[in-house]
């Protein structure tokens, strides 16, 4: 893994907002509801990588109204769910605008299993309870990241030395579980993406028709 450089985002070079132009989106839309998409990664860390994204503009989810938190909320749980079911217990994961490189708020949901995360190490700026929070330290402070595993949310400081450890704890697991032998690059991902983005579509068709 190249240190310093890393981010789970492909470069995205346009001006204009990728996630704003939906029918660009088509090939990975899993789900619509009245204000949220739910998509595959179009350069997927591994199978099941999906991404929640407002169908609007907000920055982050720190700029997401509490208006849409229910229906949010709802979209978790099915993500999870149909993760948990097909692959592992998901992690959600947000850059807030902290490295992001589409500029448009979107969640990270990976189907990594149990990540330790050491609560000692205290890292972490806010345990997060509600979406609230996260639009408090927003409206505040600006940037953070977010994570979120089985157990609890976790709001950091935008921080490299913060963000370093817990992005390497979490590619290190994935990397050891994958039989990888090293980090692949955006364009690597891309490259590799299709069929594992097929897999996540056809697997999502059936989880849809066992109603589940
Ligand atoms: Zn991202
Ligand atoms: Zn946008």
């Amino acid at each position: 893994m190249q240190k310093g450089s890393f981010t789970l985002d492909s470069e995205v070079n346009d001006t204009n907002c990728t996630f704003c132009q939906h029918s660009s989106l088509n090939r990975y839309l899993l789900k619509a509801t009245p204000t949220f998409l739910v998509i595959t990664d179009h350069a997927p860390l591994v199978e099941g990588h999906l991404l929640i994204i407002p169908k609007y503009h907000y920055a982050c989810y720190g700029d997401v109204p509490a208006e849409l938190d229910a229906e949010l909320f709802a979209l978790k749980r099915e993500v999870q769910q149909f993760l948990a079911y097909y692959y592992a217990p998901v992690i959600f994961w947000e850059h807030g605008i902290f490295r992001q490189t589409v500029f448009h708020a979107h969640l990270h949901c990976f189907p990594f299993g149990p990540i330790e995360y050491d609560l000692s190490q205290g890292l972490h700026a806010a345990v997060v309870h509600s979406q609230e929070d996260i639009r408090a330290w927003y409206s505040k402070r600006g940037h953070y990241f977010y994570m979120e595993n089985a157990q609890q949310a976790f709001l950091f400081a935008p921080e490299m030395e913060r963000y370093l450890p817990i992005i390497q704890g979490i590619t290190h697991a994935v990397i050891a579980r994958s039989g990888q032998r090293s980090w692949r690059s955006s364009q690597q991902r891309q490259e590799m993406g299709a069929p594992l983005i097929e897999a996540t579509v056809a697997r999502w068709r059936l989880f849809q028709q066992q109603g589940a």
